[in-house]
Parts: C-alpha cells; sequence; structure tokens
C-alpha cells in the first residue's frame, strides 16, 4: 500500500496520518447519535472481540475445574503462567516477527523512521530495548497478571466474592461484560494520570517511558508497581456483582490489550489493498510527548482535562501552550520562593 496516501513522512523518516487522531463519540455531547453508529462496530471488532474469545477459550481449556482451584498449589498457577507467558509470545511475537524482523512492509505506516534493535542505549538492559522490555513483561509483568488471576479464580472457586451465574442473570452480566472496555479506560486514565506525578514517575513511570519509540515488547514493560497498578482492574469484579468469565476478559483486555497501543504502525497490511488500523497513534504520541494522551481515547477524558493531542499542528500548538503556561507557574512559584 502507499501510505503517502494517508499521511506524510518528514525528513527524519517519521510517518504522521493526515487525519488528526479522534477519541470515540461515545461520550460527547450533545451526543451525536449518526456519529456513534457508525463508531459501534470498532468497540467491538477487532479487538474487544478477541479479548473477549480468548477468554472464553481459557475458561473452556485452560482454567481448571473450580475442585482444583479450591486449595492453592504450585501446579496449576504454574500451568496458568506457563499458558499466559506462551499466549504472549506467540502472539506479541508474531506482531513483532513481522513488523520488526522480517519487516514485512518496511516502514509503511510506520510513526518511528528508526528501528528500537538499531537504537542501543544505557536506559536498557543489556543496551537493547527489546531485550528489556520482553524480559519485563515476562518475569514481572505476566507473573502479575497470572497472580491477580490466580487470587481471582481462587476466592471464585471459595465463593468468596459476588459472583453470579450466567445462567441467572444473562442480561445484567452482558452489561457489564459491556462495560469492560470503560472499566479498563477509566482506571487506566485514572493511574496513568498519577504515575505522572514527578515521585512516582521518576521511580516508577519513567520505565515504560525508557520506549521512547515503542514496539510490540514496550506493551507489558513496566516498573512492577505499575503492573500491579496497571492489572488491578480486575478488583472491580469484586465490587460489583460479576462473573469470573468477565474478570477474566477485564485481565485480557489489560494483557494482551496492552499491544494496540504499543505496535508503532499506524496499519498493518494484510495482503496488497488491505490494512487493520491499530489506533496506536494517541499513545504513539503519548510516548513521543509523555504529557499528552494519558487515556486511549474510548473515554475523552483527555479532551475534559485539556491533554488531548491528535496528532496536528494545531494540537501541538495547544501542547506547547500548555507546556508554556506550566513552565511560567513553575518559574514563578521557584522565584516567590526565592
Ligand atoms: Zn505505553
Ligand atoms: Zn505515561
Amino acid at each position: 500500500m502507499d501510505d503517502l496516501k494517508y499521511g506524510t513522512r518528514n525528513k527524519r523518516g517519521d510517518w504522521a496520518p493526515t487525519e488528526p487522531a479522534a477519541t470515540a463519540p461515545l461520550f460527547t455531547f450533545p451526543p451525536q447519535p449518526l456519529k456513534l453508529l457508525r463508531w459501534l462496530p470498532h468497540y467491538f471488532l477487532p479487538f474487544n472481540v478477541l479479548w473477549a474469545a480468548s477468554a472464553v477459550a481459557w475458561w473452556l481449556w485452560v482454567i481448571p475445574d473450580v475442585e482444583t482451584m479450591r486449595s492453592l498449589a504450585w501446579g496449576w498457577v504454574l500451568w496458568l503462567y506457563a499458558v499466559n507467558a506462551l499466549a504472549i509470545f506467540v502472539f506479541f511475537g508474531a506482531v513483532e516477527l513481522r513488523l520488526y524482523v522480517l519487516r514485512a512492509q518496511g516502514n509503511r505506516f510506520k510513526y518511528n523512521g528508526k528501528w528500537p534493535s538499531e537504537q542501543p542505549s544505557d536506559v536498557f538492559w543489556f543496551r537493547s530495548q527489546n531485550l528489556d522490555n520482553a524480559l519485563r513483561g515476562f518475569l514481572i509483568g505476566i507473573p502479575i497478571w497470572t497472580l491477580f488471576e490466580v487470587m481471582m479464580l481462587w476466592a471464585y472457586a471459595n465463593g468468596i466474592g459476588p459472583w453470579v451465574a450466567l445462567a441467572d442473570h444473562p442480561w445484567y452480566l452482558a452489561m457489564v461484560a459491556l462495560l469492560v472496555p470503560v472499566i479498563h479506560e477509566a482506571h487506566f486514565f485514572c493511574i496513568h494520570r498519577l504515575i505522572h506525578t514527578p515521585f512516582l514517575y521518576k521511580w516508577v513511570h519513567s520505565i515504560h517511558h525508557n520506549s521512547v519509540n515503542p514496539s510490540p515488547w514496550s506493551s507489558l514493560s513496566m516498573h512492577p508497581v505499575e503492573h500491579l497498578a496497571y492489572f488491578a482492574t480486575i478488583f472491580y469484579h469484586f465490587l460489583i456483582p460479576s462473573n469470573p468469565l468477565i474478570a477474566l476478559y477485564q485481565l485480557h483486555t489489560a494483557g494482551f490489550g496492552a499491544i494496540p497501543g504499543h505496535i508503532g504502525f499506524d496499519k498493518m497490511e494484510i495482503g496488497e489493498n488491505r490494512a487493520l488500523d491499530s489506533h496506536a497513534y494517541i499513545h504513539y504520541l503519548h510516548h513521543k510527548f509523555f504529557e499528552v494522551n494519558y487515556g486511549d481515547g474510548l473515554i475523552p477524558l483527555d479532551k475534559w482535562f485539556g491533554t488531548f493531542h491528535d496528532g496536528s499542528k494545531d494540537g501541538e500548538a495547544r501542547m506547547n501552550a500548555r507546556f508554556q503556561a506550566k513552565k511560567a507557574r513553575l518559574n514563578a512559584k521557584n522565584g516567590s520562593a526565592a
């Protein structure tokens, strides 16, 4: 595909889409029913359906029977870790292999002209973004994901938690399942904004931001404290009546769902004339400019808080004006303190 039909490439080789990034028309006021109707399939396809389907597959073929989960034992805990790790290895690895190792579509639709493997840096373990990011994911991120999964399943097996059966309340649970991406987005925005405060940024979140040019392995490359906060969305299902299958879907939305924002490409080409939109631009801009786009645009929280950057020239001017104002505020504060 000709990516210059959809965007422009600057002298550094960075590609940017012509269309500014847009937030979903889900919570807009006044409501825009036509826009909402056109957008609605994107709420399900392809990603959320994929995460939900993976939860069903886990429930059917991976999760042990209730009797086994009543007592904690290394056997089933390690089994769950192994399956989660293998799934991430295959899924993220396939994207990495196609786009970054084989470079099947060259740099078409690639936001950053450079390749992480060609940019060794001291900020990374072994000076390698790929090794550092992958190791943090497999050694810390997936164990914490599995730990929360085990806690939820053990609690369910022992009757702890406000669980309701699918057969008893199918419509109510369908509504909870529909809310899973909204819960994820609201939670992610709040914790993400929090870890951008100076102290937490320095000690926790800067690890994730070492990858200025994110690639698939960056998705779960975080400080353990961020992993704990990120995967904590599962605990909302201890606060509202829910079902373990939906709690699992919530967890998969965090685990598998971390990748779209970190693909580094706007589109993944499928054959000659077709491509899959990654919707990665909003989060790519966050990795590039840091203090914009704390959310992923499902709920327009960044618009409400004035931190949204759509990638356009206007968006950049608004961001720079905000940064200048912040600098002036800090200078005035330091001046009056001195
Ligand atoms: Zn990120
Ligand atoms: Zn951040």
